[in-house]
C-alpha cells in the first residue's frame, strides 16, 4: 500500500513534528564522526521549511539509558544548523511546558531540536501518554526514519494515534526501492546473500525464494550449506541447527541456489593469518573458510551482468580484515558495473559498501539494517504501517 507523503499535505503555517534518525556514530569527545544520517533527511527538512512548516524535530542517538549527557542532541543540532544554514534552535526536553512555550514562539520556516527522545522511558515503552504530550506539540507528524520504523515507540507509532501522519522523502524513497525487491522485481533478480549466519537470513530467503532467479551464496552462510552437501568444512562458521534446513533448502531450489566454489580459508581470523584458495571441496580440517575465492567471483560477477534486478544483504567474506575483503570487493565491482536496479539491505554490507567506496554506484542502499531485512522479509514495519495510506480522506490528499 502507497503511503502518504509531505508531498500530499498542507503544511504551510502548520507545526510539524518530525522523526528523523540523526543516530549518527559519536567519537570518544562527543563528535560526529559522519553525517550522513543527518544529510539523509534534509531533502524533506528543506522542504517542509521552503513551505512555511514550523518544523519540530526529534530523534534518538544512541542507546542512553535514562538522561545521559553523553548522548544530548546539542552536536547533532549543531551541525544540522551549518547543514541548512540557519539556526536550530535545540531544546533541552522533548516534551513540558518548556517544550510549548518555545513551539508557540515559533514563526514558519523555523527550526526546533527536541532531546534526545530516548532519555525518556515512554519512548521504548511506547507509553500512550508520552505520545499524547509529543503529539500535542504539532498538528501533523511526518516520519523519515526509515532505521527505526521496525520499533513501535512512542515517537514512531505512539504519535500517529493523534496527528494526521505522513512519510517524507527518504522514507518513500526506501519504501520505493525496498518494495520493488518484494512486489515485482524486473527479471532476471538475483539475490546476494552473506553475512555471519543462516538463522538470520532464513526470513529474507522464504520470502525471495519464488521471486527470485538466482540466490547467489557466499559469506560465514556458506559453510553450513556446504556442510549440507556432505562437504568437509574445516573450522569454518557451521550453524549446525539449520543443517537440515539448509539441506532442504537446496533440495527444493537445486537450480536457484548458487554456491561458491572456491573459498580463501585461514589459519586464524587475523591480518596476520596465513591464507589460500581452495576449491570447495579441498577445505582442509583445522582451516576456517573466511572468503569467496576468485573463480566463484567470476561465476557470481556473470549472473549479476546479466541481471536486472538485484538485491543484496551481508559480505561475501570477513571484510573487516582487508585480506579478506576481496570476494565483496569483486562482487561489489560487479553490482556497480551492472545495468541492474541494485539494492542493498543490510548494516555490514551498507558500511563495507561504504567503505570500499562503492556506495554512489549502488541503486539505493538503505538507511535501515534491521529495518530493511524485516521489510525484505515482508513483515509489517510499525512506523510504516502507521502512516496514512495514498487514497485515503482524512486529511484532503
Ligand atoms: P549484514 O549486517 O549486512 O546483514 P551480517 O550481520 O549478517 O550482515 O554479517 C556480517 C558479518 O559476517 C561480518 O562481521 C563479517 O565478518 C561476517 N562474515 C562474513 N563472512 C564470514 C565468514 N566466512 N566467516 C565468519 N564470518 C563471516
Ligand atoms: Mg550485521
Amino acid at each position: 500500500m502507497k503511503k502518504k507523503t509531505v508531498r500530499d499535505i498542507d503544511v504551510s503555517g502548520k507545526r510539524v513534528l518530525m522523526r528523523v534518525d540523526f543516530n549518527v556514530p559519536l567519537g570518544e569527545d562527543g563528535s560526529i564522526l559522519d553525517d550522513r544520517r543527518i544529510r539523509a533527511a534534509l531533502p524533506t527538512i528543506e522542504y517542509l521549511l521552503e513551505k512555511g512548516a514550523k518544523l519540530i524535530l526529534v530523534s534518538h542517538l544512541g542507546r542512553p539509558k535514562g538522561f545521559d549527557p553523553a548522548y544530548k542532541m546539542d552536536n547533532v543540532a549543531r551541525r544540522l544548523s551549518e547543514l541548512l544554514g540557519k539556526p536550530v534552535r535545540k531544546l533541552d526536553a522533548c516534551v513540558g511546558p518548556e517544550v510549548k512555550q518555545a513551539v508557540e514562539e515559533m514563526k514558519p520556516g523555523d527550526v526546533i531540536m527536541l532531546e534526545n527522545v530516548r532519555f525518556y522511558e515512554g519512548e521504548t515503552k511506547n507509553d500512550p501518554e508520552f505520545a499524547r504530550q509529543l503529539a500535542e506539540l504539532a498538528d501533523i507528524y511526518v516520519n523519515d526514519a526509515f532505521g527505526t520504523a521496525h520499533r513501535a515507540h512512542a515517537s514512531t507509532e505512539g504519535v500517529t494515534k493523534y496527528l494526521p501522519a505522513v512519510a517524507g522523502f527518504l522514507m518513500e524513497k526506501e519504501l520505493e526501492f525496498l518494495g520493488k525487491v518484494i512486489s515485482a522485481p524486473d527479471k532476471p533478480f538475483v539475490v546476494i546473500l552473506g553475512g555471519a549466519k543462516v538463522s538470520d537470513k532464513i526470513g529474507v530467503i522464504e520470502n525471495l525464494l519464488d521471486k527470485a532467479d538466482t540466490l547467489l551464496i557466499g559469506g560465514g552462510m556458506l559453510f553450513t550449506f556446504l556442510k549440507a552437501k556432505g562437504l568437509e568444512i574445516g573450522k569454518s562458521l557451521l550453524d549446525a541447527e539449520h543443517l537440515d534446513y539448509a539441506k532442504g533448502l537446496l533440495e527444493k531450489a537445486p537450480d536457484k541456489i548458487v554456491l561458491a566454489e572456491d573459498v580463501v580459508v585461514a589459519d586464524k581470523i587475523a591480518p596476520d593469518a596465513s591464507y589460500k584458495i581452495v576449491p570447495v571441496d579441498s577445505i582442509p580440517p583445522d582451516w576456517i573458510g573466511v572468503d569467496i575465492g576468485p573463480r566463484t567471483v567470476e561465476t557470481f560477477s556473470n549472473y549479476i551482468k546479466n541481471a536486472k534486478t538485484i538485491f543484496w544483504n551481508g559480505p561475501m567474506g570477513i571484510y573487516e580484515i582487508e585480506a579478506f575483503a576481496e570476494g565483496t570487493k569483486g562482487v561489489a565491482k560487479a553490482v556497480a558495473e551492472s545495468p541492474a536496479l541494485s539494492i542493498v539491505g543490510g548494516g555490514d554490507i551498507a558500511a563495507a559498501l561504504e567503505e570500499l567506496s562503492f556506495a554512489d554506484k549502488i541503486s539505493h542502499i538503505s538507511t535501515g539494517g534491521g529495518a530493511s531485512l524485516e521489510f525484505i522479509e515482508g513483515k509489517e514495519l510499525p512506523g510504516v504501517a502507521a502512516l496514512l495510506d495514498k487514497g485515503c480522506c482524512c486529511c484532503g490528499g
